[in-house]
């Protein structure tokens, strides 16, 4: 999308149904193009991080579920004027909508009104709820031999009652026997209704039946039963809208397809405290597992500027002078080649020196900088490196240069000088405590809702402390369960008096992922 245009217009955009993995890159490039970004309900508010920093973010709200559900921030006629407006003042705007734009979404009507005032537009479609959500409970819509035809159909009007809309009423002894998959929309509150005009128009009170609700997401849930009893299985369940209601024989593929539910951390809440820059990894392992991650910074890196990069500039100016360069974090190896460069100079200004990386994330930063870490010790912690030091023939005499965090462990100096080094510790970058977090994340957050809450260092520890308050952070991650990357970092956190439930075996994000399933997952044999 690098055609730049000079009038506005609107995208029209499919969200995807709920798992924010599930937009289409077509999509998310034209949600970071906007200047504008109007959004309802049920699109993921974690996909507005792709939008500009600058956007101007529009909600509409829509919260769908037939009477007594309903709750619209605004109507329709006032989205439509307001998405022409904004594309007619020059704004490329974004109209993100939940599943397909033009399934059940009123893109439809969107679309018309901007035709009819001339504005320009394009449909990016999405995937849409019933597709996703099936898929999520191990339903394939259409199955060789099972069901060869899906019908999609709204479950809004009430059956029972012949009136709808012109055009848009559902004739149920049609629909019953129609199609060898129903998916019905929006039909929860209407279900008793619906599965009998849909046994009325001649379709099997055994036909299977599963409502899915909040599909894709990790607050899924599945509820299956018979035309017969499942209007009975959902109300003693008490699912809520959306969910989605798929009929046919493919539902019993679930029994061996389920796979969603399966994933060791689904459901559980899990607060990554990192800072935003490093959450990244993190924050996808958890996800992928199933968990709904919660982002809450609790620190910023911040590379050092003015005075204090003198002694920085000095050792880059003279790095041939040290025999080793030992980087103990990501940010040590962004912070000190950023200067580097910076300066003029590239890495064949470390041609002579051998290079140590901490553990394997430092050393895929420096592979990324087309730099060989020569040792990455076996344990990721200050004391590992000494030994390693010690078994690779040892480093009396030698010139060692330590960039690294502003406020750090002596340790690893004091230990290396032990050994005989000179070593010279140079600060590159310091890490100061983030505290502008959304004011819902923030309430979360101090009510405790959450399950684990993880820390990557010492200072994502105080941090989350200071932030939330000592006695508070005590108290609430005494009832979640509290993991921590290694034993410096549980160190801290019991010095604040703050217990530890889980620590990583291996001071990794792998490690710390690891202990957070084998703790806090579920068995993989449990069935839910
Ligand atoms: N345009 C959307 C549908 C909007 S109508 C799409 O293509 O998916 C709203 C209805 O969609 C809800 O009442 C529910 O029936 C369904 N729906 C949307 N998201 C859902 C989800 N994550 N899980 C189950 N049903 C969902």
């Amino acid at each position: 999308m690098t055609h730049a245009r000079k009038t506005g217009r609107v995208y029209l955009i499919g969200a995807g149904p709920g798992d924010p993995g599930l937009i289409t890159v077509k999509g998310r490039e034209a949600l970071g193009e906007a200047s504008v970004v109007v959004y309802d309900y049920l699109a993921n508010r974690g996909l507005l991080e792709y939008a500009r920093p600058d956007a101007e973010l529009i909600y509409v709200g829509k919260k769908g579920g037939g009477p007594g559900g309903a709750l619209h921030e605004m109507e329709q006629d006032e989205i439509n004027a307001l998405l022409a407006e904004k594309a007619l003042a020059g704004h490329v705007v974004a109209r993100l909508k939940g599943g397909d734009p033009f399934v059940f979404g009123r893109g439809g009507e969107e679309a018309l009104l901007l035709a009819e005032r001339g504005v320009e537009f394009e449909v990016v479609p999405g995937i849409t709820a019933a597709i996703a959500a099936a898929a999520y409970a191990g339903i394939p819509v259409t199955h060789r031999g099972v069901s060869a035809s899906l019908m999609i159909l709204t479950g809004h009007e009430d059956p029972t009652k012949s009136e709808g809309p012109a055009g848009s009423h559902v004739d149920w002894s049609k629909v019953a026997t129609g199609a060898g998959t129903l998916a019905v929309y929006m039909g929860v509150r209407n279900l008793p209704h619906l599965v009998e005009s849909i046994i009325a128009g001649g379709r099997p009170s055994i036909t299977p039946v599963a409502v899915i609700s909040w599909g894709t997401c990790p607050r899924q849930r599945v509820v299956t039963g018979t035309l017969a009893d499942i209007a009975e299985r959902v109300r003693t369940a008490g699912i809520q809208p959306p969910a989605i209601t798929i009929i046919g024989e493919v539902v019993s593929l679930r029994n061996r397809l389920a796979w969603f539910e399966k994933l060791p951390l689904l459901g559980k809440r899990i607060v990554v405290t990192r800072s935003r820059e490093q959450a990244g990894s993190l924050a996808r392992e958890l996800n992928r597992l199933g968990a709904e991650v919660i982002e809450f910074p609790t620190i910023r890196i911040e590379p050092l500027g003015g005075d204090r990069l003198r002694e920085l500039d000095c050792a880059i100016g003279s790095v041939a002078r040290y025999r080793w360069v030992i980087f103990t974090s990501v940010n040590a190896v962004d912070a000190f080649l950023d200067r580097m460069h910076a300066l003029g100079k590239d890495a064949r200004s470390l041609a002579s020196c051998s290079i140590c990386a901490i553990g394997p994330a430092t050393a895929g930063a420096l592979r990324e900088k087309c730099l060989i870490a020569d040792l990455v010790p076996e344990k990721f912690v200050a004391e590992a490196i000494v030994d390693a030091f010690a078994k690779a023939g040892g480093i009396a005499g030698a010139r060692i240069l330590l960039p690294r965090a502003l406020v750090a462990r002596d340790i690893l100096p004091d230990s290396l000088r032990e050994l005989g080094a000179e070593v010279d510790v140079v600060p590159v970058y310091e890490t100061v405590p983030k505290i502008d977090h959304p004011q819902d994340v923030r309430e979360l957050i101090a009510r405790g809702e959450f399950d684990v809450v993880t820390f990557t260092s010492s200072s994502t520890v105080r941090n989350f402390a200071e932030i939330v308050g000592t006695e508070r952070a005590r108290e609430i991650c005494g009832r979640a369960l509290c993991a921590s990357i290694g034993p410096i970092t549980s160190q801290t956190a019991r010095e604040l008096g703050i217990p530890i439930a889980i620590e990583a075996a291996e001071y990794t994000i792998d490690g710390l992922v690891k202990a957070v399933v084998e703790k806090a997952g579920k068995a993989p044999a449990e069935d839910r």
